[in-house]
């Protein structure tokens, strides 16, 4: 059954219809694979899907076999690139098999762009055609330029995406375009696509509305972007109709701290003035099932990072009691003062019990109460947590605490094409894993379309 035979009755059906959390990459199936390859497979670079692949799985992949016995009629093609792209659960929560299997379709869109005429057009071409014949009527499409090095190369690339989309715009379909920022060195790329969207990029600012913040977040705290949120939020406010909102990647992949600190990341990044955060795995989580992934890694962490969470804790005292955490001031402020003069590198081990497991739970409720008032909005991406963000089971997900409470959620496919599962499935998802009936959950969520972005700019001339 298609999107078009879906009963127009479908209390869901402006919730599948509306994408607010989705990347260019992640976009493309099996099926694009196989047609942008099948007429360049002998002259692909494939060295960069075998390498990590093999590192990966330990098997090295000869894909121009796969191409060769397919024409010979020996081998199913779109099984086999299925095996080796589409990322399951069966291949664990692993980033490295992600990025392995992500590693196919660079390979053949690399040499889509570098060596086959409007080759740099197909993939937001793509991108932006899968959503529309999804029965998507809105999306915003991220995108982030791997290199940090070519100033000509990103403003490339963001150029073709922001076309593409504007392109794109018609017969009831809208899309618009959130140019991703590197997280190591944001402030560079920000001042390249504000200076091109003042001036050449002028044209194209209608469907720019936002930057986003992906990729990995472990090493990048929030707290350490603050100045250079400070300075969206100044030059949105001085130039409205032109403002950038922010998109935020929050709380998804924590290994390297505390859980304490990872649902402080969340709340800090929509203090922040994050717009929309994505995932906040660490917010709905339950704490006792988040601490046994990865041989507990959550009982350590840098003691910079409990410095900052011992300010925070101190900041917010008042709150944080009145949501049930303890706040031994006293003895914070101590162990504050021994954590003066040491190494902030050097890792604190601090281990898990129950009692702490529900202070941790109170405060993912301080957390989303406070996210709540200040208005960002949660996007969560239901096969993205389960199969990249170590969400043990459907039951665990954090998009069920998050429906319980009262904090503006939406619902994201993430990467529809390497996780083979469009929007309207991933909404289906929540529906049939909620203890709501999907009216219950429509209401519950509202209409998805308010969370888009543009609000800045409403009412201001253009
Ligand atoms: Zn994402």
């Amino acid at each position: 059954m298609t999107h078009t035979d879906a009963p127009a009755t479908d209390p869901l059906a402006a919730h599948k219809a509306c994408e607010l959390h989705v990347h260019i990459g992640g976009c493309f199936s099996v099926h694009d694979l196989i047609e942008l390859a099948t007429p360049w497979y002998r002259d692909i670079d494939w060295s960069c899907f075998v390498d990590a692949f093999a590192s990966a799985y330990g098997l090295r992949p000869d894909p121009v076999e796969w191409f060769d016995r397919a024409a010979a009629g020996e081998l199913d093609l779109a099984e086999t690139i299925r095996h080796h792209f589409v990322f399951t659960e069966a291949d664990g929560p692993d980033f490295a098999r992600f990025q392995a299997k992500f590693n196919l379709l660079i390979a053949i869109f690399r040499h889509q762009i570098r060596h086959v005429p409007g080759g740099e057009q197909e993939g937001p071409r793509r991108a932006l055609e899968h959503h529309r014949l999804a029965g998507v009527r809105y999306v915003e499409l991220r995108a982030n330029y791997m290199r940090t090095d070519d100033d000509e190369g990103f403003l490339h690339f963001h150029r073709l995406n922001a076309e593409a989309v504007r392109d794109a715009c018609s017969g009831g379909f809208e899309a618009r375009y959130v140019p991703s920022l590197p997280r190591a060195a944001p402030g560079p790329a920000y001042d390249l696509l504000r200076s091109w969207l003042a001036d050449d990029g002028q044209a194209l600012q209608p469907w720019i509305l936002g930057v986003d913040f992906c990729a990995v977040e472990e090493g990048f705290p929030p707290c350490a972007a603050a100045d250079m949120l400070q300075r969206i939020h100044g030059d949105n406010d001085a130039d409205p109709a032109c403002a950038l909102e922010i998109l935020y990647h929050v709380g998804e992949i924590y290994f390297d701290k505390s859980l304490e600190s990872a649902v402080r990341w969340c709340h800090e990044a929509a203090d922040l003035g994050a717009r929309r955060l994505g995932h906040c795995i660490a917010l709905g989580l339950d704490p006792a099932a988040a601490a046994t992934r990865r041989g507990g890694s959550h009982e350590r962490e840098t003691v910079t990072e409990r410095r900052q969470q011992i300010d925070y804790d101190l900041a917010h005292r008042q709150g944080l009691e009145d949501a049930g955490v303890e706040v031994p001031a006293a003895a914070l402020q101590t162990e504050r003062e021994q954590l003066r003069s040491r190494d902030g590198d050097v890792l604190l081990h601090r281990p898990y019990d129950e009692h702490r497991f529900e202070q941790v739970r109170r405060r993912q409720t301080y957390a989303l109460e406070q996210i709540t008032r200040i208005g960002a909005v949660i996007e969560s991406c239901p096969s993205s947590n389960m199969r990249l963000g170590n969400v043990p089971s459907p039951a665990l997900h954090p998009v069920h605490r998050f429906i319980e409470s009262d904090v503006d959620l939406v619902i994201g496919a993430d990467d529809p094409g390497i996780f083979a599962s469009p929007l309207r499935d991933e909404v289906d998802w929540v529906a049939n894993t909620t203890h709501l009936t999907p009216k219950a959950l429509a209401e519950r969520l509202g209409d998805p379309l308010q969370h888009r972005l543009g609000r800045l700019r409403e009412g201001v001339a253009q």
